[in-house]
């Protein structure tokens, strides 16, 4: 039985584990303001094995919605009895409803990074040959919506050749494996969606993977990782993933409040702008 009345503010949480550095209670704050919206943004940190129970406890004491991190987007994927199509494709949750009979999942993670791209850094996708460094759980949440923006080339690889390999099967066209497919050829994009740079390492890439004029998109955000450093080495446009951070959460604030939030005054401040 809820125990939510309608006089209460509308509660929402970010669950992962670790969550305190999560800027996400920031941003739902600055979103809210900026719109007017009544709502509450925490944090929730269950045990590795109790994300569900978590769940459930929230959504029992009147919780409205949810951003699920790291490592718990798989978990969020199986909680959910309906799920977007995005979700489906992505095999990973990153926005839950809650204040729905069904637990509904999507995931923001996709359509993130593709308006980070195209309305905030001018990129155009069309045509383009893209290299997805990484299949994690971010990963999977973009090949979907980069295949539809209309990209001619989508190549995975990951330190793990068979969970590229895996990934790039679920999707028509798309080649996968490890780094050493990098033999040849040059990207007009490339995407690291791994978490090399938390731990200062550099995906091994050679520099010809960058094409003339190419764009090197690191979705770490708020350092500068070995990945971008190397990129700027070499002369190529730089880009860390705060835009997708802000623009994942924009799409998630205008599925649970139906309004969307502008996003650059927000972008900014986390730069430091
Ligand atoms: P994940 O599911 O744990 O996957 C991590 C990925 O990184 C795997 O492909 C892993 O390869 C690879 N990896 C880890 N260390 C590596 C190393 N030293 N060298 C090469 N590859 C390495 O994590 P995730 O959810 O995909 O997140 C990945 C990164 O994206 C995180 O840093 C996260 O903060 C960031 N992210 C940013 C946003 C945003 O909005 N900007 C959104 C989502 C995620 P193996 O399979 O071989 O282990």
């Amino acid at each position: 039985m809820r125990s939510y009345t309608k006089d209460m503010t509308d509660r929402y949480v970010v669950i992962g584990n670790p969550v305190g550095h999560s800027k996400s209670p920031w941003i739902h704050a600055e979103f809210a303001r900026a719109t007017g919206q009544d709502m509450d943004y925490g944090c929730l940190e269950p045990p590795l094995d109790g994300f569900a129970e978590a769940v459930d406890a929230f959504r029992a004491s009147g919780g409205r919605g949810a951003n699920v991190t790291l490592p718990f987007k798989q978990a969020a994927f199986r909680y959910c009895a309906e799920l977007s199509a995005r979700a489906r494709a992505a095999e990973a949750v990153n926005t839950l409803v809650l204040d729905r009979s069904a637990a509904f999942g999507d995931n923001t993670d996709g359509v993130g990074l593709v308006r980070d791209l195209r309305t905030n850094l001018g990129c155009v996708l069309e045509g383009r040959r893209v290299l997805l460094l990484g299949a994690g759980g971010a990963a999977q949440g973009v090949v979907q919506p980069l295949l539809e923006s209309g990209v001619a080339l989508l190549v995975v690889v990951n330190r793990t050749a068979a969970r590229a390999r895996a990934l790039a099967a679920r999707f028509k066209g798309v080649r996968g494996g490890g780094y050493d497919l990098l033999e040849d050829g040059a990207f007009d994009l490339v995407v690291n969606a791994t978490a090399a740079g938390l731990v200062g390492a550099l995906p091994p890439i050679p520099p010809r993977v960058f094409a003339r004029d190419a764009l090197a998109y690191d979705m770490v955000y708020g350092c500068e990782t070995p990945f971008l450093a190397f990129a700027r080495e070499h002369r190529v446009r730089v880009s860390d993933g705060t835009g997708m951070l802000v623009e994942q959460a924009a799409e998630s604030f205008l599925i649970w409040r139906g309004v969307r939030p502008r996003t650059d005054a927000v972008r900014d401040a986390l730069r430091g702008g």
